[in-house]
C-alpha cells in the first residue's frame, strides 16, 4: 500500500503540519494505529518537558549578598535564600555546622 503525505492540525500550537508518507510506513511497520496529535516541533519541546523535570524558577534576593538571583524552588517563608556563589561560600566554610553534612542539592532546597 502506497502511503501520500497527510496535513494533520497540531494539538498544541494548532498548527497543520505533514504527516509524510515515510512516517506513516514507520508507523505502520511498528504497528501504531494512532495518528501523531502533535507537530514534530511540539513533540521536541514536549519530549524535552518531560524529560527535564519542571521547576519553578523563583526570583530571590540573597540573603548574603543581596544581589536578585533565580532559584529551582519556592522558598518557604522565613527561610533565607542564597544566590549559589554565597551557598556555595557558606557551605565550604561551614557557617552553619548543623546544615553543611547534608548533599548541596538538598540542602539546597532546605534552605
Ligand atoms: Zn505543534
Ligand atoms: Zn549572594
Amino acid at each position: 500500500m502506497d502511503f501520500a503525505d497527510r496535513t494533520l492540525t497540531c494539538r498544541d500550537c494548532n498548527q497543520p503540519f505533514i504527516w509524510t508518507a515515510g512516517e506513516q510506513q514507520f508507523y505502520r511497520e511498528k504497528g501504531l494505529v494512532n495518528v501523531p496529535a502533535r507537530c514534530t516541533d511540539c513533540r521536541a519541546a514536549r519530549k524535552a518537558r518531560l524529560g527535564l523535570h519542571e521547576r519553578p524558577q523563583t526570583e530571590v534576593i540573597c540573603a548574603e549578598c543581596g544581589e536578585t538571583t533565580t532559584v529551582p524552588f519556592v522558598p518557604r517563608n522565613g527561610n533565607p535564600v542564597y544566590c549559589s556563589r554565597c551557598f556555595d561560600q557558606i557551605r565550604t566554610q561551614g557557617h552553619d555546622p548543623g546544615q553543611t553534612q547534608v548533599g548541596g542539592q538538598v540542602s539546597l532546597l532546605e534552605l
